[in-house]
């Protein structure tokens, strides 16, 4: 899932990310609870009327960004007191709060309010996080069921009738996620806790959160294991190229990151032979395509040169092209991976090869 945090994936319009075969991009509620704010949203059709993007959205639910505070925050039983990081004005999102900005806001996917532990912390500090949104995703389970009608979907409150069924309600899915921290056993004891509370799909949280690689790598394949297979399992925030198909081939259903789009916007572009930083004088007067062996729009008309020359003009197209590029080459990762899965080759070998 590319990242539009805003609503948004910067720099690139709507068309051109279906052109790329995106179905799904990720939006982050506290972000839009912020601004422009749900009610503008709820009141434009939801997101999806609001973005002009009828293909599916997920929204997290805002606890990780809140988490990223640090000072700006206040955790307690009832929800996280915070400010905003736009003009320090004060907001409360509790599970109940964060999940009736979720259904307002109207995404496909929507996540239960968790709290990102730290790294590190200790086992007694993990432990409670970790209780902590065990009961927090039983009471965003228990608002959702009370109001997931409410969404703001064009002809909402009357449901679809599929022919010859009866009329099937259209709602949401909300998903459960699973913390612990860095301890497969307490992220055992989280997955058991979030399975008995029952979710459509289940997500590992509380990752990518400053701890080196190969931890990352352990906690998550230890976690997945715990996890229903039949139900979609989400590994939030990673990763690079390499990983993401290897997390793929481990049984990992959707994964999102800002790396192909934050990294674009530095200048640092994922190719068949390797990462390529676009700024680096060596390509001032190099003709060849970024990238050979890619099909995208971007590599098919300009050169290494003429995307230097972008980016070190800092034009506004150097983005545009860069982030065109690296979603192209993220996406074609995954079409290929989903292509080995359908043919019965678990082996994943040369997973980000064009
Ligand atoms: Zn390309």
């Amino acid at each position: 899932m590319p990242v539009g945090t805003l609503a948004s994936v910067k720099g690139v319009p709507q068309d051109v990310l279906e052109e790329l075969g995106v179905e799904i991009l990720l939006a982050n509620t506290y972000h839009l609870y912020l601004r422009p704010g749900v009610e503008t949203v709820r009141r434009m059709g939801g997101l999806h009327r609001f973005m002009a993007w009828d293909r599916a959205i997920l929204t997290d639910s805002g606890g990780f960004q809140i988490f990223s505070l640090n000072d700006l925050r206040k955790v307690s039983e009832e929800g996280v007191a915070f400010r905003s990081h736009l003009d320090g004005s004060s907001h409360f999102l509790s599970p109940e709060k964060a999940t009736e900005v979720q259904i307002g806001l109207g995404a496909d996917i929507i996540m239960a309010f968790d709290e990102c532990t730290e790294y590190p912390a200790d086992r007694g500090r993990v432990r409670a996080s970790m209780e902590l949104t065990a009961r927090w995703a039983e009471r965003c389970k228990n608002y959702f069921e009370a109001y997931k009608y409410e969404v703001p979907w064009e002809g909402s409150g009357q449901w679809p009738v599929v022919s010859g069924q009866y009329p099937v309600p259209s709602t949401q899915s909300l998903f459960g996620i699973v913390q612990g921290g860095m301890d497969t056993e307490l992220r055992r004891e989280s997955a058991v806790r979030t399975i008995d509370i029952g979710f459509p799909g289940y997500a590992i949280g509380g990752l990518s959160v400053g701890e080196p690689r190969e931890l990352t790598r352990d906690i998550a394949l230890s976690t997945l294991e715990h996890l229903p297979s039949d139900k979609p399992r989400y590994l939030m925030g990673v990763g690079t190229p390499e990983e993401i198909a290897q997390y793929a081939q481990s049984g990992v259903d959707m994964m999102d990151c800002v790396l192909p789009t934050r990294a674009a916007r530095h200048g640092l572009l994922f190719t068949s032979e390797g990462k390529v930083s676009i700024k680096q004088a060596r390509y001032a007067q190099d003709d060849g395509a970024l990238d050979p062996a890619c099909g995208c729009r971007v590599c098919q008309r300009y050169s290494r040169a003429y995307l230097r020359h972008l980016y070190a003009a800092n034009e506004l197209l150097a983005q545009v092209l860069n982030t065109v590029h690296n979603l192209h080459f993220y996406l074609t990762t995954m079409r290929r991976v989903r292509a080995w899965i359908r043919a019965g080759d678990g082996t994943g070998a040369g997973a980000t090869r064009t």
